[in-house]
Parts: C-alpha cells; sequence; structure tokens
C-alpha cells in the first residue's frame, strides 16, 4: 500500500535514521546531493488537496532541507513557486525545480545572496515579475556554523550570520509586503534555538532569537493590510546544515537522538505546519510560533 502524509504509524519508528550512520562532513553550504544518509522531502509520500490553489509563493533557501519539503507541499496543493538559493547549490535547485513542476506547478529559481540588502530587493521584483504577486512569503535561508570557542568566533561570521538570518529576512520582506494582498501569509523559519540555545551557536541561536521576536512584532504591524506572520521552530531536522558545519562532526552520529521521540526529524515532517500557516484555514493564527521538535517543546 502507498503511504502518504496521512498514513498512521509509530512515530519513534517512522524514520529509521537512529541505526544508520550520519557522521559525513560537507563544506559550507551543504549540499542534499550528498547528504548521506539522505532525508525525506516528501518527494514520494505528500498529496496534496489544493489547500494553496492559485497562491504565488517565494521560498528562501528552498533547494534543500526543509525549505525543499515546504516547496514540494506547496506545489502539490496547487501553489506556483519561486525558490531563492546561493548560486553554488544550482544542483539541488535544479532538482527541486524538477519535482516542482512534474507536481504541476509553475516553479522558478533564482540564485543570489540573500545577505546583501540588493539582491534582496532584485529577487522580491524578479518573484513578482514572474509570479504576479506574492501570496506567501517563506523566510528560510539560514546560515549555522558551530563554534565551541568564544575566542574563535570572528567577527565575520557573527556580522554574515546576522545578515543571513535576520537582516535578509528583513530586507525581503520589507519590499514583498508591498506586494501582498490581504489573506497573504508571511512565515519565517526560527528555531527551538531561539528558546534553548546551545554553546557553540552563539551567534545562530542569537538570530534566531531575533527571528522570533521580529515575526510577533511585524505580525501586529502588519496586520492592517490582512497579512498574518507567524514562525515555525524546528527541533534538530536531517538537512545539510547540520553536516556542513552546523555541528560538530563528533556530535553528528548522535544528532536528534536526546528528543523524546527519540530521533531526528525529517524535511518532510515540517512541511505541513508551513502549509497551514500559508493557508486560509489558519486565517485566526498569526503572532504565533509553532514548534516541531520532536518533544523538546516550546516553552
Ligand atoms: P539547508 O542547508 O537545506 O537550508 C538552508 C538554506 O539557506 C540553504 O539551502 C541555502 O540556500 C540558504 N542560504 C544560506 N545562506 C544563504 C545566503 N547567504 N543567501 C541565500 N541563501 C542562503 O538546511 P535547513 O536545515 O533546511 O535550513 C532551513 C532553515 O531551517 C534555516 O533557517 C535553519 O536555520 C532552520 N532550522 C534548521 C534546523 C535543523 O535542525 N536542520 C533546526 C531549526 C531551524
Ligand atoms: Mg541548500
Amino acid at each position: 500500500m502507498k503511504t502518504n502524509q496521512f498514513t498512521m504509524q509509530d512515530p519513534r519508528s517512522q524514520y529509521q535514521m537512529g541505526k544508520t550512520e550520519k557522521d559525513g562532513e560537507q563544506p559550507d553550504p551543504g549540499l542534499d546531493e550528498i547528504l548521506d544518509p539522505k532525508a525525506d522531502h516528501g518527494e514520494n509520500t505528500y498529496e496534496g488537496s489544493n489547500r494553496l490553489k492559485g497562491r504565488k509563493a517565494l521560498i528562501t533557501g528552498g533547494d534543500s532541507g526543509i525549505g525543499r519539503a515546504v516547496a514540494i507541499a506547496f506545489a502539490r496543493e496547487g501553489a506556483d513557486v519561486v525558490i531563492n538559493y546561493l548560486a553554488s547549490e544550482e544542483t539541488d535547485a535544479k532538482d527541486t525545480l524538477d519535482i516542482l513542476k512534474a507536481s504541476g506547478s509553475d516553479a522558478w529559481g533564482i540564485a543570489g545572496d540573500v545577505s546583501d540588502e540588493e539582491f534582496c530587493n532584485s529577487l522580491v521584483r524578479h518573484s513578482v515579475e514572474k509570479l504576479g504577486a506574492i501570496d506567501i512569503l517563506v523566510n528560510n535561508a539560514g546560515k549555522q556554523q558551530f563554534v565551541a570557542d568564544l575566542e574563535d568566533l570572528t567577527t565575520e561570521q557573527f556580522c554574515q550570520t546576522y545578515a543571513t538570518n535576520v537582516f535578509g529576512m528583513f530586507w525581503i520582506t520589507k519590499a514583498a509586503v508591498k506586494h501582498m494582498p490581504p489573506g497573504a501569509s508571511i512565515i519565517n523559519t526560527t528555531s527551538i534555538q531561539s528558546y534553548q540555545p546551545s554553546a557553540g551557536l552563539l551567534d545562530y541561536a542569537s538570530t534566531k532569537g531575533a527571528i522570533t521576536s521580529f515575526t510577533k512584532s511585524l505580525a501586529k504591524m502588519v496586520i492592517d493590510k490582512g497579512i498574518r506572520v507567524n514562525g515555525v521552530a524546528p527541533g534538530p531536522i536531517w538537512t545539510p546544515l547540520q553536516q556542513s558545519g552546523g555541528q560538530p562532526a563528533e556530535k553528528l552520529p548522535k544528532f536528534g537522538e536526546n528528543v523524546p521521540i527519540g530521533r531526528p526529524g525529517q524535511p518532510a515532517e515540517l512541511a505541513p505546519v508551513y502549509v497551514y500557516l500559508a493557508s486560509q484555514e489558519s486565517s485566526y493564527v498569526t503572532a504565533e510560533i509553532m514548534g516541531v521538535t520532536g518533544g523538546q517543546h516550546l516553552p
């Protein structure tokens, strides 16, 4: 029998990653193409039911990981999608775009660096040219590099993490809101790190704290335009971000095993929450952060 995202099963054994090796490493930014073991983005399971029919979505970091799973789910729910990614991630972007098109979506890729304000403005401009409007904005691009000692955390890394995770979100959102009609939805990817910051992720965790506050403040600011703003806080999710310096190599084999469900999450397990927040089903939900943490809950 074909399984889909609705198939009832024990969440602890839904993915068997605990028994496989996950200690490979790769350069930053990581690629799904060489992620070992592979992640599940819902390619073979996510079934849509027109929950986003006709919507126009821009997703940053949409080539891989959580962004890829969200893009696939949006496409199968009937949305047209632009994904943004870094030029070095062209192979992942192409794979994702092929899946989106095969799902019946009009889909485009726009490469570029969200830590550059000029690029953020042009990303929104080109997205509007392709899509006609922006009904859904997912600010999901993120940089995470583990540094154990404060001494070793450089100004360059600190600034680049903030520019990517926080400033890029601000620049893209500011440009996009002008093109968003009432009923539109903004979804920011924050993190459990916003609430339970780890030593070694000082720059990253504090950007996620900023994203959480930005989300709640922006929600109150733009509800006068009929736009809702929410965040998703993932726990430990198996993506290239972790294998490319997001975690120290020695922690990778046990990555995600300390949460109550006892395993890392897969990108596919995030997508339904983004679909819910994007769609009109969540009409009374704004300024909210939804945790998808394997039980390592938000406060
Ligand atoms: P990922 O590596 O697949 O995705 C991150 C994406 O960010 C990359 O694909 C890349 O395209 C994009 N990116 C990075 N720097 C960029 C830049 N300067 N310009 C443009 N794009 C850039 O990993 P992921 O885990 O799916 O990450 C997606 C989001 O989820 C990130 O915001 C991350 O912080 C967040 N998150 C991940 C986890 C986890 O455990 N994997 C947990 C909590 C939050
Ligand atoms: Mg990527």
